[in-house]
């Protein structure tokens, strides 16, 4: 009986052995805590990467079973972040605007804040986005998706109050031309009268089967918040800049608009956007203190943001985690919210199958401080901070060099330049 136990044991390690001689994952990410909002997950577990793809994600994979290990014990795994508003139309050499030198190229500011999909919310417009689509979208690791501006130029020199530019059959046909890459449509900035740029945004919506997001641009008699909140967006349409203020979000007594409330009621989405005017601590304290929480959180990235309150993705959803919001949430926040506001549900998510999309988060705790679109500063005691960017099953970004092996044994090619 004993012997053909031992018989029984030396088979399965062989068989161990032998499995372990060929590894079968790429990557491994071994040891961390995965966050995974869409499943419901928030556990102690590793995940396997293979072909690009996620392979497994489970407690105790065997580190034989990879080609590459990564230690990321004392940190988060989750999907691959989503920024769901960017600016990144970049390159075009006109000066000035957010369609020209005021965007940033996607490659240089996502990944080393952990984003793999950023959404570009209407930089480029119906006229110019097979330019925004040959000069950045299709030259960028980081996935870029993109609301589709429904002024011509987008935020080009034109600007975007001309109604002879907003064209919702325009719009709509480039959407659907580019249906790949457009998730929605977006409005902004308008100072013109009326309900022109919201009602031309939404025709568009319709016409093309997608969303609309709305920068609320300037009120004037007519156009009020809950006029656009109760009554003129869809259920799913978005309305970014919530903590901004300027459209009568917060009332002069310090508590919110009613018509927040009933616009989430009625299943309008909050992006926060913060860029360099749309969060301040005055608005989003008192907001945060009705539970008026964020649907997604966001940069609004653009050279005037990053330089100043904003900073990056990890910063923002700093902030939101300073205002008491639980970590999980945060992680919804930028994974599975945005991924489901932008219709693309196969995003978001650490499930057997889906691209290879992972980011690892590492949390710290001390004294910091986070400054408001106005340079205001409030301490806070958590830090987010990306440690691991992978793209597609690619490190794109190591802070620590985790999944790199040590100089010592490095196998050097020397005298080139290349390993
Ligand atoms: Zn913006």
């Amino acid at each position: 009986m004993r012997g053909g136990l031992q018989t029984l044991c030396l088979a399965a390690l062989a068989a161990c052995i032998a499995a372990a001689a060929e590894p079968v994952y790429d990557l491994l990410l071994r040891g961390g805590h995965v966050i995974d909002p869409k499943n419901n997950i928030s556990a102690p577990m590793d995940v396997a990467i293979a072909g690009g793809k996620i392979a497994r994600v489970a407690a105790g994979i065997p580190p034989a079973m990879a080609r590459r290990v990564a230690d990321v014990s004392g940190l988060y795994v989750v999907p691959g972040l989503i920024d769901m508003h960017v600016h990144v139309y970049a390159g075009t050499g006109v000066k000035g605007v957010i369609a020209g030198d005021q965007s940033v190229y996607p490659d240089g500011f996502s990944f080393r804040s952990g984003i793999t999909t950023m959404v570009d919310a209407g930089s480029a417009g119906w006229r110019n986005f097979a330019d925004f689509r040959q000069r950045v979208i299709e030259r960028a690791r980081t996935r870029v998706l993109a609301f589709l501006n429904i002024a011509a130029g987008g935020m080009g020199p034109e600007g975007e109050d001309d109604p002879k530019l907003l064209d919702a059959e325009a719009a709509a046909r480039v959407a659907r031309e580019h249906r790949d890459l457009i998730v929605g449509i977006k409005t902004a900035h308008y100072k013109g009268p009326g309900w022109i740029s919201v009602e031309r945004a939404i025709e568009a919506g319709k016409l093309a089967g997608i969303p609309v997001m709305v920068d609320f641009g300037y009120l004037d008699d007519v156009r009020n918040l809950a006029t656009l909140l109760t009554e003129k967006l869809r259920p799913g349409d978005i309305y970014t800049h919530p903590y901004s203020g300027h459209r009568e979000e917060l009332l002069p007594e310090g508590r919110l608009n009613p018509a927040m409330h009933a616009g989430r009621r009625r299943g309008i989405l909050f992006d926060l956007g913060h860029g360099a005017g749309s969060f301040f601590w005055y608005v989003a304290v008192p907001a945060f203190r009705e539970k008026f929480y964020p649907d997604v959180i966001s940069t609004d990235l653009h050279t005037g943001s990053m330089n100043a309150g904003m900073k990056d993705l990890t910063n923002v959803m700093s902030k939101v985690l300073n205002l008491g919001v639980p970590l999980e949430e945060v992680i919804r926040m930028t994974t599975v919210n945005p991924a489901r506001a932008i219709r693309r549900p196969e995003l978001g998510r650490l499930e057997t199958g889906a691209e290879a999309d992972v980011t690892v988060l590492r949390l710290d705790r001390g004294n910091f401080g986070f400054v408001d679109a106005a340079g205001a500063r409030m301490h806070g005691s958590q830090l987010l901070v990306a440690e691991m960017t992978i793209r597609a099953g690619r490190v794109e970004w190591d802070l620590n060099g985790r999944a790199a092996q040590d100089w010592t044994t490095f196998p050097y090619k020397k005298g080139t330049w290349r390993r």
